[in-house]
């Protein structure tokens, strides 16, 4: 398989390329040149654990690049850290089903790409020699997800952006609380926002990309989509299987187009999904999209989903390159404009709808909070907030021949504020939580701006704790 830009600018490279290489060298987003379509493998695909049916899945957009033996280790090492035998477990909560993706170690779904991610660089560098400096901005899980990956791993560093004092405290004590001398927590003055603008503009200088050797753990990297894809198949059999529909409606709890884009593409790929919902609370561009055909940049507001508190989402320009049917200068022209003027807009189908692949919806903190106590009275399910928001969304809409499965993105435990304001008391718990209470703390805070984290970057590396 060879991958390519959204953008169209760079030249035709092999899987490995398109992992080291994060975000694309002419500023636009590595995708695969094809997608595979997989229907006539199903009914094979459907008997299978997850872990074979991730080294099934990755296959198809591997290629030679890894052989099958090395694939199978990588993800057998991957997903064997998981607390769950099953993975992926799905339980039916009232009237949805609800496919918990956080039995990783830092009980979110970003565990299942950023394990996927931390081997597969593992084995890149030990193929190729050389150092690689992870630089990366998070709204709350993913910088401890990434830091899991990696730490204390040979010949990689990690620099990790969150926004000070808006990450929930136990996302910044998963993060902080990890000693190992290859991490660096830096807390920065401003929002997510800010961060994953520095980090873009530290990609784009590819002088310095070269120089440091960056590379990326955000969700414009490919693997970690790549990863993410298999868990819509696997909770898409589980589904059918168990209701007996012939097709499922995945909703998904949505931030930076990251997770649900992998549903997009697995959809694409013939799995048997019939809609993707997307949820957003009430940072809600994404949603207003979908239903509107506007996407419009706004202020962040912070809610009880902290880690979906994003406005402008950088996976949405893949996204968009297949709206635009893979023409390249559309999409160029689009993003041209959304920087200049902060709004773009498309035109609705023949059928007065934006994508009929696609349904949305957002709900707000009360909505959220409703649903959390709605779930905990009425189910006896506990459900975290970016989880109650697609439950929020999803319930909104039910129909009775399709049955819904909501992702379940983090554990309870790791929101403790948003469950407490929604039942008046603490319930959520988790022992690895409760473990992290007093343990001593690593971290910076530096303003929001590139030449400053760039500096801080640049003096790390040369104290000798990575190698330039
Ligand atoms: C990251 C995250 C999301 C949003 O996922 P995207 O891929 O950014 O859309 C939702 N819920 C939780 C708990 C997350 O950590």
């Amino acid at each position: 398989m060879r991958y390519t830009s959204t953008r169209g600018g760079i030249d035709p490279i092999g899987f490995s390329d398109a992992v080291m290489m994060g975000l694309a060298t002419d500023g636009g987003l590595v995708l695969p040149e094809d997608i595979p379509d997989v229907r006539d493998r199903l009914g094979h695909w459907s008997t299978l654990s997850y872990a074979d049916l991730a080294v099934e899945v990755m296959r198809m957009f591997i290629g030679d690049d890894i052989h099958a033996d090395e694939l199978g280790m990588l993800v057998e090492r991957s997903y064997r850290v998981f607390s769950h035998r099953d993975v992926a477990p799905i339980v039916s909560v009232g009237d949805v089903y609800v496919m918990e993706l956080f039995h990783g170690p830092t009980l979110a779904f970003k565990d299942f790409a950023l394990q996927f991610l931390g081997n597969l660089f593992e084995l890149i560098l030990k193929r190729r020699g050389g150092q690689l400096n992870i630089l990366g901005a998070t709204s709350g899980d993913t910088g401890s997800a990434a830091i899991a990956g990696v730490r204390g791993r040979d010949n990689i560093e990690i620099f990790i952006l969150h926004p000070h004092g808006r990450v929930s405290p136990v996302q910044e004590r998963q993060m902080t609380t990890v000693l190992d001398a290859n991490v660096h927590n830096i807390a920065i003055e401003g929002s997510f926002d800010d961060g994953q603008r520095i980090i873009k503009a530290l990609f784009n200088d590819l002088e310095l990309k070269r120089r440091l050797s960056l590379g990326a753990v955000n969700s414009v990297n490919w693997a970690r989509v790549l990863a993410q894809i298999v868990y819509y198949f696997y909770g898409a059999f589980r589904v059918c299987d168990r209701s007996g529909a012939e097709r499922v409606r995945i909703c998904v709890p949505t931030g930076n187009f990251g997770n649900i884009f992998a549903g997009f593409l697995a959809r694409r790929m013939g799995a048997p999904i019939a809609e993707l919902v997307l949820a957003t609370n009430e940072n809600n561009i994404l949603s207003t999209f979908f239903l509107h055909g506007e996407y419009r940049r706004r202020d962040v507001c912070k809610t009880y989903s902290p880690s979906m508190d994003i406005q402008v989402a950088s996976n949405f320009e893949r996204y968009l390159y297949y709206h635009f049917a893979k023409d390249a200068e559309r999409l160029r022209e689009c993003m041209a404009e959304f920087a200049a003027t902060g709004r773009i807009t498309v035109p609705r189908n023949a059928d007065g709808v934006i994508d009929p692949a696609i349904q949305a919806g957002s709900a707000d903190n009360t909505e959220t909070l409703a649903t959390i106590k709605h779930c905990y009275e009425t189910d006896g399910y506990l459900a975290d907030p970016h989880t109650a928001v697609g439950i929020s969304v999803a319930r909104r809409n039910l129909c009775s021949s399709i049955p819904v499965l909501c992702l379940a993105t983090a554990h309870s435990a790791k929101f403790e504020d948003a469950i407490e304001a929604a039942l008046g008391r603490k319930a959520a718990h988790h022992a690895d939580i409760e473990k992290l209470a007093d343990l001593p703390t690593q971290v910076v805070v530096l303003p929001a701006d590139e030449t400053a984290i760039r500096e801080f970057m640049e003096r790390r590396l040369a104290d000798g704790q990575g190698r330039v």
